[in-house]
């Protein structure tokens, strides 16, 4: 059998291939070059699986889209707190390149704006010879798993033109905001504006954030779940610039477009979706991708409204084993968060008040959040309370404290054999 997500993508795609409305964006001249028939589209799941169709192949420059990167690496290097004193967290309501502060702070309202990403890009890491605009260079070839390079027309094209963003660099500088010379970072944004991308590019990108962090392909961990959890509420606050709430309401996925005619989207813990067509409504969306992305949104349920699923059932199994059924196991499976924690708490409470050793194998648990981890052992305690004695499979290692769970016992699958052979 062949998965037939791919003919789903392409279905949609024809189906927004007619719409010719909107216009390139001129006001950097390499861009109004662009070919406005293009269109892609591309949708990676959190396990690192990437459907792509149409003109997938094609580089863009990533232009706002580099911006929630940039503003995970500023956080990355200097934590939230330095970065939330330079720049704020609410959405302006207004165009990408207004020329404007925060009236309270007198601070850019949020980093996906111009203002928000001009200050963001002054926080990038860089040393001797490595610019701030290579660093995030680097991090995003690291994020595509592949190396990624700046259009060199498309920025010299952009710098050349680029009086709207020096005049809100000299205003950063004014207000301390910048601590050095606006030219010079305003430069640097504009290069990190210039880094090419595909759609399958982009779609590993937002895979690492919809799997909280974690590339899949590699395992490693590139950005913390604080991390991911900011930079996905501005992008649904403030991605979409003065058009966020009606995205919000309409959409409902987590998204940053760029006037390249991209926009990415991420839904937690599901999807990453990225698309790419470069003639543009008057917000500065690409009007094909915003589209494509209601389509996608509607089709396939993935407002984040209505995405949330309720509570599954945890327990899969409950089974007694050992000579005199001694041992009674708790096979859990799904994802453990609070609510499921609350219910697998409120079936453990059910256990008799008597010595008996209980297993709780976590070996079908595909995600446990903090919360759902310190619930579990909060009632792994009490169980030890009660006089039982409690033993953790976690086979696929999914407990972030792993086995430092003091006083416990965490063991994998194959110890547990032998394990019981103490009851046999
Ligand atoms: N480089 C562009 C600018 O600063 C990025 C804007 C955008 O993609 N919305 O104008």
């Amino acid at each position: 059998m062949k998965t037939p997500v791919p003919d789903y993508l392409q279905h949609v795609l024809a189906a927004c291939d007619q719409n010719h409305k909107g216009a390139l964006a001129d006001y950097i001249p390499e861009l109004a070059q662009a070919d406005p028939n293009k269109l892609a589209l591309a949708l990676s799941t959190v396990d690192g699986t990437i459907y792509s169709t149409g003109d997938d192949e094609v580089e863009f420059t990533i232009q706002s889209m580099s911006k929630p990167f940039a503003y995970a690496l500023a956080i990355r290097h200097h934590g939230l707190d330095v970065v939330l004193k330079k720049v704020g967290v609410e959405p302006s309501g207004e165009a990408f390149n207004q020329i404007a502060l925060d009236k309270n702070t007198n601070l850019p309202k949020n980093p996906m704006i111009n203002s928000g990403a001009i200050t963001t890009h002054a926080l990038l890491p860089h040393q001797d010879g490595i610019s701030r605009a290579e660093k995030l260079r680097q991090f995003l070839s690291e994020l595509a798993g592949r190396e990624l390079s700046f259009d060199d027309a498309v920025y010299a094209s952009e710098v050349k033109t680029a009086f709207r963003n020096m005049s809100i660099g000299y205003m950063l500088r004014t207000v301390g905001a910048l601590d050095e010379e606006p030219e010079q970072i305003v430069h640097g944004y504009i290069q990190q504006c210039a880094i090419k991308v595909t759609v399958k590019d982009l779609a590993k990108m937002t895979s690492v954030l919809a799997n909280g962090g974690v590339q899949a392909e590699t395992g490693k961990r590139i950005l913390s779940r604080a991390v991911v959890r900011q930079v996905l509420s501005v992008m649904m606050t403030c991605g979409m610039y003065d058009a966020a709430g009606d995205w919000l309401s309409t959409v409902g996925i987590p998204a940053k477009s760029g006037v390249a005619g991209g926009i990415m989207g991420v839904l937690p813990g599901q999807v990453g979706i990225a698309v790419f067509s470069p003639k543009l409504d008057e917000h500065g969306n690409s009007v094909r991708g915003v589209e494509i992305f209601e389509r996608l949104s509607k089709d396939m349920g993935l407002h984040l409204m209505e995405g949330t699923p309720s509570a599954q059932t945890i327990v899969q199994r409950r089974y007694t084993c050992g000579v005199d059924n001694q041992v009674v196991v708790y096979e859990l499976r799904g994802v453990l968060q609070f609510t499921e924690s609350e219910m697998l708490l409120r079936i453990l409470q059910n256990e008799a008040v008597e010595p008996t050793q209980i297993v709780l194998d976590l070996t079908n648990i595909s995600l446990i959040h903090d919360v759902g981890e310190r619930m579990l052992f909060e009632g792994v305690d009490r169980l030890i309370a009660d006089g039982h004695d409690v033993v953790v499979i976690d086979s696929e290692q999914i407990l972030q404290q792993g086995r430092s769970h003091a006083g416990h016992d965490v063991v994998r699958h194959e110890e547990l054999e032998q394990y019981l052979q103490h009851f046999a």
